[in-house]
């Protein structure tokens, strides 16, 4: 089982472990490890009932340097002050590897909302919103779904966000649904994202993805998008979990299959034949490419030493502890880090936000296209940082990349008072 490690600890140790190749001042890496503003607040909302409820909830603004602060806001029991912390670091490497011109944001609220009806999440999310319109907008903060928030809730928002400023502002924040604003392509761009950075990578090894076996750990909207373009791309996807647990048939089977019987059924286990199977023992198969896209820690050292696939593509945000890092370079397993690989979503956003600010929309295929220059543009640049640095692995060369831009935007705009 995963260990409990700290995702702020884990951020700023790999934000270490990438300065050592670069001549950061040490005044400047402390910038780039902590962040910059953090908001913490009661939400107190009525539930059916008429009683009233009060839930924790952050949002944390960790580097600006580059454009507005960006990322996305999930609901979760699990959300604490350093995990909100740790996951806008991320977003702020994120946009700087693959060169969108945002800072690093997110936020959270710590709540199960399978325990909530729709209007009590309604009434959560625009307290929420309420909260967060001071330190939001469409040039300062932008917020986007995560894990359990979705278009309704960014509907929402954007609602609470307007009607409160007394004004039109959809590119306050992205993953609207189409026809609030919305984006062609934004639902299925994490997903898509991890497939190509799957793809490009088997390209760089020499291997080809077609034909390589796949296990998915976690069937929301990254895993299961990814399991169906990986499909596309000739991948043989041979396992998916979720939270109630897995399913494994060596044979393979239709990913979009499997995500309409989760669908129907509210879980991956009890599709077709396939046998059922724990995560632990999904990550742990004989497989050519796992893909964790759940949540932070799925892989800690103790397990690392026992998984056996080849590539590891991380659809979700941290989801290998620093220790399984390590194991898992000593082992010679390819690591395509989360912050290049799951960073489509954001991607995506940025062209959401764009078509927002210009009130004009993209077709669906123009908004594929520029995803895919942007995926392999940004690959191009860690496999230059990987070769030319002398780096231990990919996440290394991705966070060098990405630490130079900050740098370079922090220098350049010069010290001020
Ligand atoms: N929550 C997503 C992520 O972790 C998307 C963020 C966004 O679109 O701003 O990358």
């Amino acid at each position: 089982m995963a260990d409990q490690a700290n995702p702020f600890e884990t951020l700023q140790e790999q934000v270490d472990d990438a300065a050592a190749h670069l001549d950061a001042p040490p005044g400047v890496l402390t910038r780039l490890k902590n962040p910059e503003r953090l908001l913490e607040t009661n939400l107190t909302f009525e539930l059916d009932d008429g009683t009233l409820e009060t839930v924790r909830a952050y949002r944390s603004q960790f580097n600006g340097d580059r454009g507005p602060y960006k990322g996305g806001i999930r609901y979760h029991p699990g959300v604490t002050r350093d995990e909100v912390k740790a996951l806008s670091g991320w977003m702020a490497y994120k946009c700087a590897v693959v060169d969108v011109p945002y800072g690093g944001g997110k936020g959270g609220i710590a709540v199960d909302p399978g325990e909530y009806s729709e209007s009590e999440l309604e009434r959560l999310t625009r307290a929420l919103a309420t909260e967060l319109r001071p330190i939001i907008g469409e040039d300062r903060d932008i917020p986007a779904p995560d894990v359990n928030t979705g278009q309704r809730e960014m509907n929402w928002i954007k609602d609470t966000y307007e009607t409160l400023e007394n004004t039109t502002a959809p590119g306050v924040i992205t993953g609207k649904a189409l026809d609030s604003g919305g984006s062609e392509g934004r639902v299925e761009a994490t997903g898509r994202s991890t497939a190509l950075a799957a793809r490009e990578t088997f390209d760089w090894l020499g291997r080809d993805l077609a034909g390589a076996t796949v296990a998915v750990q976690g069937y929301g909207n990254a895993g299961s998008v990814a399991a169906a373009l990986i499909d596309d791309l000739g991948g043989d996807v041979v396992a998916a979990s979720d939270s109630s647990g897995g399913i494994h048939d060596p044979d393979g089977f239709d990913p979009r299959a499997v995500k309409d019987h989760k669908s129907e059924t509210g879980a991956v286990d009890g599709y077709g034949d396939a046998a059922s199977i724990t995560n632990e023992e999904l990550l742990t198969l004989d497989v050519d490419l796992l893909v964790p896209a759940a949540l932070e820690n799925a892989i800690d050292g103790d397990l690392a030493a026992d998984v056996e696939a080849d590539v590891i593509a991380e659809a979700a945000n941290g989801p290998l502890t620093p220790e399984a890092d390590d194991a898992l370079a000593d082992r010679d397993v390819t690591v395509v880090p989360d912050i290049f690989a799951n960073a489509g979503g954001v991607t995506v956003s940025y062209f959401e936000w764009v078509q927002n600010r210009q009130r004009f929309s993209w077709t669906e295929e123009r908004v594929n296209e520029e995803l895919e220059r942007v995926i392999t543009d940004a690959f191009d640049g860690i496999i230059d940082a990987y070769e030319s640095r002398d780096v231990r692995d990919l996440r290394t060369a991705a966070y060098v990349v990405a630490i130079e831009r900050i740098v370079n935007a922090y220098e350049q705009a010069g010290s001020w008072p």
